[in-house]
């Protein structure tokens, strides 16, 4: 919707279906109503083509494999919010979709190490280990909650050697 007030047509790529699996109703209907911007479905970025500035985004389609090239001045890339936490599996406990869980959100089985204790806010299933920003599960994801939480780690740090 913003860059659609800086540019004569915007295209918004996304891989799946369906808008509005992931994007709340309101936005959805603004988009739909916008007719500055083409949503284009099963669409995934492939390639990226031109001479000394962008000049062409090559489009492939996510279900036959199509591909075609469409003339673009600038790319906004909106993607990267998958943890990458399988090097940590059976280490530190985890929610459903891979994020660390930290403070009381760790489950009551996977306290072994704490003594049953609750982990000290921001602490994961392992004493000692702090998890801080977007891999945190429940976190804000956002740039400042996650400096934020980083500055409240140390002094966490602190509290926990002091503890032992
Ligand atoms: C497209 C997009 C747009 C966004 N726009 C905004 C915005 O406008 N405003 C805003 O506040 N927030 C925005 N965010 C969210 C913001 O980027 C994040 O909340 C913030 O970057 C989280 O910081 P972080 O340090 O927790 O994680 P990250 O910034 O993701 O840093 C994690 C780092 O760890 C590295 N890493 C991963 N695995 C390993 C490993 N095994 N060993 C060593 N290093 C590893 C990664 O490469 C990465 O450099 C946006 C996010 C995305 C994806």
């Amino acid at each position: 919707m913003f860059l659609s007030g800086h540019a004569s047509q915007c295209r918004l790529l996304i891989r799946g279906g369906d808008l509005a699996k992931s994007m709340s109703r309101y936005l959805v209907d603004q988009i739909e109503r916008n007719v500055l911007v083409q949503v284009c479905l099963h669409s995934e970025v492939v390639e990226l083509g031109g001479e000394r500035e962008l000049e062409t985004v090559t489009v492939a389609d996510t279900r036959s494999g199509e591909r075609s090239a469409v003339p673009a001045r600038a790319l906004f890339v909106f993607i990267g919010a998958s943890p990458h936490t399988e090097w940590l599996e059976g280490q530190l406990a985890t929610d459903d979709a891979g994020f660390l869980l930290t403070g009381r959100d760790v489950q009551d089985g996977a306290l072994a190490e704490h003594n049953g204790d609750p982990p000290f806010f921001l602490e994961t299933s392992r004493p000692g280990i702090f998890a801080v920003g977007d891999v945190r599960s429940g976190s804000i994801k956002r740039v400042a909650s996650a400096v934020g939480e980083g500055s409240m780690a140390v002094r966490l740090v602190h509290d926990r050697l002091a503890a032992l």
